[in-house]
C-alpha cells in the first residue's frame, strides 16, 4: 500500500516437503512444520483467556479467510469471526419473524442511546437499503447483543470500524463488549489493489451448487474447450457438474467498489498510526526479487493458463507463479492463504506476550 511499510515475513523452511494448500489434511501438517510451537502457545493462552483482533483490510482482501483459517488451525470453539456486515444483513430475517421483532424492540429500548427514535430504526431496519445510514451507537448496541450470545470465544471484529469516525470507537469497544481485561489488536492486511480487481473478474460460480473458483487462479479438475474458449466445470461430488458461469458485474472487477476500497485504504492508514494498541501487519504480496529467499514455492498462488491440443482432442493445463503490479507498480507474487496466516499466528504470539 502506497506510503505505509508492511514488512515481508519469512515463511522460508528448511525442508523439502512440499504441501497442496488446498487440501484440509496437508494444510494441518503444513501449519505443524511452519509454526507447531506458537500454534500451541495460542491453544494453551485461548483455554482460558481471549482476545479482540479487528480485521481491516480492503473489501475482498480475505478479511474473512485469514480469520476462519486461523480459527480452523488453532481453536474452532474458541474463536470466532464476527462480521458488521452480516449481522446487518441478518436482520432482514429477523425484522420479518413477530417474535424476533419484538425481542429486538425491547432490547433497543432497554439498551439503545442514541439520536434515533426506535421507530425509526426499526424502518431502517426493515426497509433497508445501502444509502440509509445506520447510526455507530446503533451498530455497537447492537454487536453487543449479537457477541454475547457467541458466548466468551477471542473474536475477529470484521467491519468495525467501517469509516474514519468509528475509528476511535474501536478503542473502546472491548469495554462495551465486557471484555475490558482481554488484549485487543488491529490486524491490518496489505494485498495490492491489482490482485483484488483481477481474483474479482476471473472469479466463477456453479449456476446449480454456488461452488466458487477462479479460473485463473482454482480451476476445477475439469476443464472444457468450445470455440477457442475455456470453462470450468463443477467437480463438486454432489453436483451435476455444469459450466461455472461469471457472476453478472464481476467482468468489471473493482470499477464498481472503487469508492469503497478508496475509503478502507484510508481507513488502514488511519489505523497505522494508532498509539497504544498493539498492530499485526499482514502482507499478500511478495516483490518478485525476494520470493526465493523468504518463501516456498508452494506457498506462492499459481496462475493457470489453458491450451487446446486439437490432435488429441484435450485440455492442456499450465502454471506459473502469478505475477501482478502492486500499488507502486513493482511486480509481485501473491502468496497462498496460509502463509499469510502463519505469520498472523506467529505476530499474535508476540503481540500477546506468549
Ligand atoms: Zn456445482
Amino acid at each position: 500500500m502506497k506510503d505505509l511499510e508492511f514488512p515481508v515475513f519469512n515463511t522460508k523452511s528448511n525442508s523439502d516437503k512440499k504441501f497442496d494448500l488446498n487440501d484440509p489434511a496437508q494444510r494441518k501438517e503444513y501449519f505443524e512444520l511452519k509454526c507447531g510451537p506458537e500454534i500451541k502457545k495460542l491453544k494453551d493462552f485461548l483455554q482460558t483467556n481471549t482476545f479482540v483482533a479487528y480485521l481491516m483490510g480492503k473489501k475482498s482482501s480475505g478479511k474473512g479467510t485469514y480469520s476462519k483459517m486461523f480459527a480452523e488451525i488453532v481453536a474452532p470453539d474458541r474463536v470466532a469471526h464476527f462480521s458488521i456486515g452480516d449481522m446487518i444483513r441478518g436482520f432482514d430475517a429477523i425484522v420479518k419473524d413477530e417474535v424476533q421483532k419484538k425481542e429486538l424492540v425491547e432490547f433497543l429500548q432497554k439498551n439503545y442511546r442514541g439520536f434515533l427514535p426506535i421507530e425509526k430504526i426499526m424502518e431502517a431496519l426493515e426497509g433497508r437499503s445501502t444509502k440509509v445510514l445506520l447510526p455507530t451507537e446503533l451498530i455497537l448496541a447492537l454487536a453487543k447483543r449479537e457477541i454475547d450470545k457467541l458466548g466468551r470465544k477471542a473474536i475477529f471484529i470484521d467491519g468495525f470500524p467501517r469509516d474514519v469516525d468509528q475509528v476511535s470507537y474501536s478503542l473502546f469497544f472491548r469495554d462495551l463488549i465486557n471484555y475490558r481485561d482481554d488484549p485487543d489488536v488491529f490486524i491490518l492486511i496489505d494485498v495490492p489493489t491489482n490482485i483484488i480487481d483481477q481474483r474479482v473478474k476471473t472469479r466463477v460460480i456453479c449456476p446449480l451448487c454456488n461452488t466458487s473458483r477462479n479460473i485463473q487462479l482454482l480451476p476445477t479438475k475439469k476443464v472444457e474447450h468450445e470455440n477457442g474458449k475455456f470453462y470450468l466445470l463443477c467437480d463438486n461430488p454432489e453436483c451435476s457438474g455444469p459450466r461455472m458461469k461469471t457472476k453478472e458485474g464481476d467482468e468489471h472487477g473493482i470499477e464498481p467498489i472503487r469508492e469503497r476500497l478508496n475509503k478502507d485504504e484510508l481507513l488502514i492508514k488511519q489505523a497505522y498510526t494508532l498509539q497504544g494498541i498493539p498492530k499485526v501487519l499482514l502482507r499478500n504480496s511478495i516483490p518478485v526479487n525476494d520470493v526465493k529467499n523468504v518463501t516456498d514455492d508452494y506457498e506462492i498462488t499459481p496462475e493457470f493458463s489453458y491450451t487446446f491440443n486439437a490432435s488429441e482432442n484435450k485440455v492442456e493445463v499450465h502454471e506459473k507463479p502469478w505475477t501482478v503490479l502492486d500499488d507502486e507498480g513493482s511486480e509481485v507474487n501473491s502468496l497462498m492463504p496460509p502463509p499469510v496466516v502463519v505469520s498472523m499466528i506467529k505476530q499474535l504470539v508476540q503481540v500477546l506476550g506468549l
